[in-house]
């Protein structure tokens, strides 16, 4: 580390928000300036490929403030490959990302940086829910955490943002996950270490519009779901599973009915057929399903196992103490 104070690195995405920088930087700015005599920071702002004035906005900030460094992509990746870049630049002992429309409040920055200092390597911040939100959004957001909470292999905590603070090693194990689908939120849990949550009551934002469209939702749900949860592959093997139940039942009903010679064996005969065919089908999706899993999981490349911390000893001390001495 140069220099006494740590250095922070706060990461902000910003897509057509030219309305909200200006403003957005001068509210970091003065609660960065209450931390200055702790910490030392740089601000990271990523255009994600806007159309309107937001990389000259983040230029003339830049010229200005010489803490301030920025990217900007040949276009718009969206806002998860945006952070990604972002983090991947940035050089802070911690790493702070948050949205650029001034919903993730400046003022929680202090808090996140007081659980990084007392050993946290991860602060996540779990958005109390905002009555000002159109309920659509509420209660799809409401049902894609319940949803995620019952099938991933990864918890997901319900609400989080993408506001948070990693410590140089959660991120520097983050940017070894090179898998293309990033649904971070996600990812950050996967990857376990001390892990804070930190409430926040989100404000409004600033200015402009949600740049996640209903469709944008859909597909970050999407990335969640997919690249954090087998379960979906696994829909064949219960439908199939049900099909041969049924088959079973067609059978017990077909040999009743022959046992007592009513003549409707035919029937059941026809049905018991139609559902092991089904059945058998479905059943050999299902086992498709579990090597396609398998290999998704596979080109995934993410890290078998992550080291929180790891102390191996001199190998000198293997050998007995005399004969130490006599070599
Ligand atoms: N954003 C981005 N690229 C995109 C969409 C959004 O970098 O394609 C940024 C945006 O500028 C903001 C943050 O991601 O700083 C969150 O987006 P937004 O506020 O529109 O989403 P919401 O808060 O409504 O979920
Ligand atoms: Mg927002």
């Amino acid at each position: 580390m140069d220099g006494a104070l740590p250095l922070v690195s706060i990461v902000c995405p910003a897509f057509q928000e030219e309305d909200v920088l200006p403003i957005f930087h001068e509210r970091l700015q003065a609660a960065l300036k209450a931390l200055e005599h702790r910490f030392r920071f740089e601000i990271i702002y990523v255009d994600d490929g806007s159309a309107d004035r937001t990389l000259e906005v983040l230029k003339q900030i830049a010229h200005l403030d010489p803490t301030v460094s920025y990217l900007s992509l040949s276009r718009n990746f969206g806002h998860q490959a945006a952070l990604t870049a972002g983090l991947e630049h940035a050089r802070g002992d911690a790493v702070i990302s948050m949205d650029a429309d001034l919903q993730h409040p400046p003022a929680v920055l202090a808090e996140l940086l007081n659980h990084w200092q007392d050993g946290y390597d991860v602060v996540i911040t779990i958005r109390a829910d905002d009555d000002r939100l159109p309920w659509l959004k509420r209660f799809t957001s409401s049902a894609f955490y319940w949803l995620m909470q019952q099938i991933s292999e990864t918890e997901i905590r319900m609400s989080a943002s993408d506001f948070r603070l990693m410590s140089r090693k959660a991120l520097q194990a983050l940017l070894q996950l090179k898998e293309q689908h990033r649904f971070v939120r996600g990812m950050v849990q996967w990857l376990g270490y001390r892990v804070k949550e930190v409430p926040f009551q989100p404000d409004e934002r600033y200015a402009g519009v949600s740049k996640y469209t209903f469709q944008r939702m859909l597909r970050l749900a999407g990335d969640g779901l997919f690249s954090f949860s087998r379960a979906p592959l696994r829909v064949p093997l219960y439908l199939s599973g049900v099909f041969l139940a049924l088959a079973a039942v067609h059978m017990v009903l077909a040999g009743v009915a022959w046992l007592q010679s009513s003549g409707t064996t035919t029937w059941h005969y026809l049905m018991l057929v139609v559902h092991l065919g089904i059945g058998a089908v479905l059943g050999s999706l299902g086992i498709l399903g579990e090597y396609v899993g398998r290999v998704h999981d596979q080109v995934k490349e993410r890290p078998i196992y992550l080291l929180k911390e790891c102390e191996m000893r001199p190998l000198a001390a293997t050998v007995p103490a005399e004969r130490r001495e006599a070599a």
